[in-house]
């Protein structure tokens, strides 16, 4: 078996003691690669760094993507654009984001992160690149910034979907994709997720831990720590497979396939 770990906060300072540890746990594990999110300008740089200096222990396992989250989104400025765009033409660098609104938190005011997510679909429709995207309570804005951008865009994923059935559809009908994290594997929080995912076509489908965030609450036996990581991609796996008609063995293999497509990864 081998995963596609599609969302994966490694410059996150959780990982700064055991970094290669963890890679090799994850590898251990048949998460095969992993797309590491860029979560500000300075991330998105750090992650690029990562990928780079451990290419040679972790050869072709690491991608990155370049963006500004909706909770830093107070922080661009006109420049930054120009900044990503640099980014994003670094070898390894294959989708813009995590970019989105995210109306739960709020932490950067609503029209700063409506700007910063317009300004990020533009480059991903200038540069052809996929757009990894973040959105919590901000489903009908968010839907119709897309709809409005939707056809100069390649392709799209709402990563770690959580929201309801007319924000699954919704996304569904622009063609974009849905990210599944260990949020399904929790009874109470993920018990609308687990009705809903079988609605996902099968090749729209993607998993990712968000690690160090959500980890799942199948894993048995239950970890010491708190903390996510890679290695723990197969108990999303189970956690949708739970929820779907097909095998485990067939979601790994059409999730890995969807997201070498999706991300066009390649060494
Ligand atoms: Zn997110």
């Amino acid at each position: 078996m081998k995963l596609v770990d599609i969302g994966v906060n490694l410059a996150n300072s959780q990982f700064k003691s055991d970094l290669v540890e963890v890679l090799a746990r994850a590898r251990d594990a048949g998460v095969a690669t992993l797309v590491l999110t860029g979560t500000s300008e300075t991330s998105s740089e750090q992650i690029q760094g990562l990928a780079n200096k451990l290419s040679t222990e972790f050869p072709a396992m690491l991608f990155t993507t370049v963006g500004v989250h909706p909770h830093e989104a107070s922080d661009y400025s006109a420049r930054t654009s120009d900044r990503l765009r640099d980014l994003a033409t670094q070898p390894g660098a294959v989708a813009i984001g995590e970019t989105g609104l995210d109306f739960n938190r709020d932490y950067s005011p609503r029209d700063s992160q409506e700007m910063a997510f317009q300004a990020q679909l533009e480059l991903a429709a200038e540069m052809q690149l996929p757009v990894f995207m973040h959105e919590r309570d901000a489903h009908q804005r968010q839907f119709e910034i897309l709809k409005h951008y939707r056809d100069q865009l390649t392709d799209g994923v709402i990563h770690c979907f959580t929201g309801d059935k007319t924000a699954l559809f919704n996304y569904l009908d622009l063609n974009l994709h849905i990210g599944i994290t260990g949020w399904i594997c929790d009874e109470r929080r993920g018990a609308e997720l687990q009705r809903l995912v079988h609605n996902i076509p099968l090749n729209r489908l993607m998993l990712e831990t968000d690690a160090p965030y959500l980890l799942p609450r199948n894993i048995t036996p239950k970890p010491v720590s708190r903390r996510n990581e890679p290695a723990y991609l197969p108990w999303v796996l189970e956690g949708v497979a739970a929820h779907r008609a097909e095998t485990p063995e067939t979601i790994a293999a059409a999730t890995t396939a969807t997201a070498v497509k999706f991300f066009r990864l390649s060494n």
